[in-house]
Parts: structure tokens; sequence; C-alpha cells
């Protein structure tokens, strides 16, 4: 850990302890061998460690109720083990884009103009096409807390208008994880981003996530076909299995038989936050009776996709040497509604030159 001396008006000597130490090293190489890097933040709670291979969280330590480091996130030794996934993609703490989530036949118009994205997903657009921001090549710069990843999506990157520039900021602030989004455009686009870390808060390949409590602080949900991409709009969670704002084991109701369950093979759904997009507040908290850990997620996006790692089939094995099974982990993705730019009455997800896109997320650590 790095002790920052600061000179106060007194003349004292003050130390600031939770200062993150910032290293980087290689982390493999792509199959045309383009050498790929690995950043590890550090400080006094937390070490994260970061690839500039789609902007991935690769590994998140933090402290259980004994006071014992464990990495809670899924992901691979290297950069080899991201890329062998193929088109059977986990999106691996990845950071998702130009779109993250789904859009409906991979259309939309903007001023008029109708636009295409190459179809990845039973016949839908997921997380920005078969080649998004996932599996890009970002330029990591290091910061006294962090790192910031930046990416400039060209003019027709994936169908998308316009060239997109993005800087994804990680910092260590105590025993929180601050995620900083930002993007400009040239031509008017539209652009939803989010980080998709699979959490399993027992720890990366300690079996399923069904125990652990959620709570989600959204009165409304958006249900789905079975495309799932949202119909009707938001719908009232009370009296339904989406229902989180009472804290709820995730696997209490997963197998209930409800449609909307049914159709997705457990939770793989936007939220409607209770508090107003663009302000930062509570979006869910998540429990780990094993091992004590709490994960509060607050959020400036209107919604957050809850996915429940219903489409691992074990067919990877992680960091640890286990394979992911169904369940092994869960997202909580902030975010805009899936489908936005199709939907007129979901906040939208337009950008204009001359904007800047911004929105913030924090994954707060702490034990009970
Ligand atoms: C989607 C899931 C998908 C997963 C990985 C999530 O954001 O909602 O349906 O399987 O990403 O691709």
């Amino acid at each position: 850990m790095l002790l920052t001396t600061m000179m106060t008006t007194f003349g004292v000597h003050a130390a600031v302890a939770d200062t993150a130490t910032v290293t980087k090293a290689g982390f493999g190489k792509l199959p045309d061998g383009t050498a790929i890097d690995i950043y590890t933040l550090k400080n006094a709670d937390l070490e994260l460690r970061i690839t500039n291979y789609g902007a991935r969280i690769v590994s998140l330590e933090t402290q259980d109720r004994a006071g014992k480091m464990g990495d809670v996130v899924l992901g691979y030794n290297s950069v080899e083990g991201y890329v062998a996934e193929g088109a059977a993609k986990t999106y691996f703490g990845a950071i998702v884009g130009r779109y993250g989530n789904r859009i409906r036949g991979g259309k939309f118009t903007i001023d008029g103009k109708a636009y295409q994205i190459p179809l990845n997903n039973n016949g839908n657009a997921l997380h920005g096409g078969p080649h998004g921001f996932d599996d890009r090549v970002w330029t990591g710069k290091e910061l006294p807390d962090g790192v910031e990843m930046s990416l400039v999506s060209k003019d027709g990157d994936m169908g998308f208008p316009g060239t997109l520039t993005v800087h994804v900021r990680y910092t260590l602030v105590g025993s929180a994880l601050h995620i900083d989004y930002q993007a400009t455009t040239d031509k008017d686009t539209v652009v939803n981003l989010t980080n998709h870390s699979y959490f399993n808060l027992s720890g990366d390949g300690s079996g399923t996530i069904l125990g652990e409590v959620l709570q989600i602080d959204a009165d409304g949900y958006t249900p789905v076909d079975a495309g799932l991409i949202p119909v009707g709009g938001v719908q009232p969670v009370a009296g339904t299995p989406f229902d989180f704002n009472k804290p709820t084991a995730i696997g209490a109701r997963i197998n209930d038989a409800n449609e909307q369950l049914k159709l997705a093979g457990g939770y793989d759904h936007n939220w409607a936050l209770n508090g107003k997009n663009g302000v930062m507040k509570l979006a869910a908290r998540v429990y780990d009776p094993q091992s004590g850990r709490v994960l509060t997620v607050r959020t400036t996006q209107p919604g957050v996709q809850f996915y429940s790692g219903n489409f691992l089939d074990g067919s990877y094995k992680g960091k640890t040497g286990a394979t992911y099974a169904k369940y092994a982990g869960f997202c909580l993705e902030t975010q805009h509604y899936p489908d936005s730019p199709n939907q007129p009455a979901f906040p939208s997800t337009e950008l204009k030159p001359g904007q800047t896109m911004r929105s913030q997320t924090v994954f707060a650590f702490s034990v009970r």
C-alpha cells in the first residue's frame, strides 16, 4: 500500500491510508499476436484486476466477515480463456456496448434513417452485436487510484452511426469500486454501456448463488417475450417472484411456475429503479450468509438487468479450475432499459454531437 503524506495547514504530516497502488503486467496474446495487459489496483480493502481486452474486470478480492480476502467475480487467468469462449460468450466482467442488452431485430431508426446491427441472439442484437466492445482492445491509462480504459468506435462499427469515443474509469475508493462512464459522438447515435461482471459473494468457483439474498429497489420491471425483449412496458413487481423490495434469497422463487421465469430459465430481466434517472440512488444489495459479504450497488442509471447466470452450462473452466455451471454467478448490469431505441416510453438512449453521456455505478463492499 502506498502512503501519501500530506502537509496540513498546521505543518503536521498526516497519512492517507486508502490510496491505491496501480501496477501493469502482461495478460497473454490475442490470436493475431496482439499483447494484452492487466492492471492491478490495490488498497487496504480491495484488489481489482482489469484487462484492456474488453475493459474487463478479471478479479476482485474483498474481505469476508473473518477478514479473509477472496475473489468474488468469475473470469479466466489469461486473455486466451476469454477468446476461447468463441461465439457462446459469457461477457465475464466486460464493458458491453455500444448498446448493452437487446435491440429487437437489431433494427432502429434515428432521424428517419434505419440502421441494422448484425444479429447474434435469437434474431436480435445483444450487447452491441457479434463484435461488441467486449472483444475490443481498449487503451489503458494508469490513474492515481485506478485505471481509465478508452475506445474509439468508428462510424458504422457494428452498424451503429457516428464515431463514438468512450472512456470508462475504474477507481478504488475505500471498500468501493467506482465505475465512471463517458461517451461522445460526432453523429446522432444510441449508447448503453454497462459492466457485465458475474458475482459470487461466496467466492469465484464456489457453487451457486441461489442462497445469496437479494434486494432490488424497484417497484416495476419490464416483462419480456421469448426473445427476452420487453413487451408491455413497466409492470408492477408486487405479488410476483420479481418483487425483491424485501431481501429474498435468489433461489427462493426461481423455480416458481411463472411464465417470465420459464422464458428466461431464471432471472434475466430489467428492473425499473425507483430513484430518478441520472441521479445516484440505491439499485440493489446482495448479502451472502455464508461469507458475510454484502455488495451494495448504487447507480445513476434508470435500470438494472438482474441475470442469474441461467445460460452458464459448465463448459468453461475458470480461474480457480472450477467449471461454471448454471447459477454460478449473478450479474447486476446497471443500464438503460433493453430495446430503448424502439420503445419511446423508455428513457432515451440517444446521444447527439456536443452532448456527453455520463453515468456512474458504485459497487461497495462490507460485511455483516
Ligand atoms: C443477458 C443474458 C445473456 C448474458 C450473457 C445478459 O446480459 O441478459 O440473456 O445470456 O448477458 O450473454
